[in-house]
C-alpha cells in the first residue's frame, strides 16, 4: 500500500497570450513530475485580470497543450468562476484581523525603499478606493524547494504586508492561486523560478489560513538573448504547430533529461510517454539557460 497521499500537480497559465517555449518548459516539467509519480495533473486558467487577457487565448492554450500531448485530468478550472470563494476567504481574513485597507500609492512605496512598511496598519482606512493588504503575522524566512533545497527568503519580502485585493477591485494573484491550489488539493507546485518570490507570499497565506501547503519545485527558465525570461513582452514566438517532437526534445534537454535521437520519429504521445518513464528530477539543472532568437525560430 502506498503510504504517501496521491500526487496532484497542475499547470496554471494566464490567458494573456499563446504558450511559448518558456511556458512549455513549465507545463512539461510539472506534467512529467506528476505523471512519473502516477499523479494527476490539472489545468487551471488564471483569468482574473481581464485587462491583460487576450480574447481566444485560453482556448488556444488548451489546444496547444493537447497538440503537445499534455493531457490533463478532469475539467479545466477557471479562476473567473471562483470569485465567491475568494470573497469568502477575504472576509475571513478581514474578520480575523489578518488584513487592513491601504491607500498608499506605488510611488510612495518606491520612495520609502521599494517594500511596503505597513504605513496603513493602524490608520483604519475604509474599503473605498483602497487595496486590502495581508497583516503579516507569519513571515516565511525559508522554505524547502524539491530541487534547490532550502531557499532563504529576503527578510524584507518575507515581512511585507502584500496586497490580497487590489484597489481596482481585482483579486490579487497570490490570493487566488493559494485558494485554488488548496481547494483543488494540489500536492506539488512545479513552475518557473521566476515565481520564487510569489511562493514566499503564498506560503505566508497558507500559514495564516491554517492550511497545509503543497511542495514546491522551481524549474530553470529559458532566457532570451537579452537575458530576460521568455515572455510575450519580449516577443517570444508562440509554440510551433510543426516540428513538435523537436521542440519537445529541446525542452527536455533544457530540463536536463536524457533524450534519444530516435524520439524524433516517435508520435508526440509515444515521446511524452517515454519522457514520463525516463524522467529524473535530480537531473534538472538549477541555473537558467540562455537561448538565442535563432534557435527559437528554428524549433
Ligand atoms: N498564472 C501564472 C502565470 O502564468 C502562473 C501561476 C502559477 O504557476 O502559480 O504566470
Ligand atoms: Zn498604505
Amino acid at each position: 500500500m502506498n503510504e504517501f497521499p496521491p500526487v496532484v500537480g497542475r499547470f496554471a497559465p494566464s490567458p494573456s497570450g499563446d504558450l511559448h517555449f518558456g511556458s512549455l518548459i513549465a507545463a512539461l516539467g510539472s506534467y512529467l513530475d506528476a505523471r512519473s509519480q502516477q499523479g494527476r495533473w490539472l489545468v487551471r486558467i488564471e483569468d482574473i485580470d481581464p485587462p491583460r487577457e487576450i480574447p481566444g487565448a485560453a482556448q488556444n492554450i488548451l489546444h496547444q497543450l493537447e497538440t503537445y500531448g499534455l493531457e490533463w485530468d478532469g475539467p479545466v478550472s477557471w479562476q473567473s468562476q471562483h470569485h465567491a470563494r475568494y470573497r469568502e476567504i477575504l472576509e475571513w481574513l478581514i474578520s480575523h484581523r489578518n488584513s487592513y485597507y491601504c491607500t498608499c500609492t506605488r510611488k510612495m512605496i518606491q520612495q520609502s525603499g521599494g517594500y511596503y512598511l505597513g504605513t496603513c496598519r493602524t490608520q483604519g482606512h475604509r474599503a473605498t478606493d483602497a487595496a486590502l493588504r495581508l497583516y503579516q503575522q507569519s513571515p516565511v524566512t525559508h522554505f524547502n524547494d524539491l530541487l534547490r533545497g532550502t531557499v532563504v527568503c529576503n527578510p524584507q519580502l518575507a515581512q511585507e504586508d502584500f496586497i490580497i485585493h487590489r484597489r481596482d477591485g481585482l483579486f490579487a494573484y497570490n490570493l487566488a492561486v493559494t485558494v485554488d491550489d488548496h481547494d483543488q488539493g494540489i500536492t506539488q507546485v512545479v513552475r518557473g523560478a521566476d515565481l520564487i518570490e510569489p511562493t514566499v507570499r503564498q506560503l505566508t497565506l497558507y500559514q495564516q489560513l491554517g492550511w497545509q501547503a503543497p511542495d514546491y519545485l522551481h524549474l530553470p527558465l529559458a532566457l532570451g538573448p537579452d537575458g530576460n525570461k521568455l515572455s510575450k513582452q519580449n516577443h517570444a514566438p508562440a509554440l510551433p504547430q510543426q516540428n513538435l517532437q523537436r521542440t519537445l526534445i529541446h525542452a527536455l534537454i533544457l530540463l536536463g533529461q536524457e533524450v534519444d535521437k530516435e524520439w524524433q520519429d516517435f508520435t508526440v504521445r509515444q515521446l511524452i510517454d517515454e519522457a514520463v518513464k525516463q524522467w529524473q528530477r535530480v537531473k534538472i539543472p538549477i541555473n537558467s539557460t540562455f537561448i538565442t532568437t535563432d534557435a527559437l525560430s528554428t524549433f
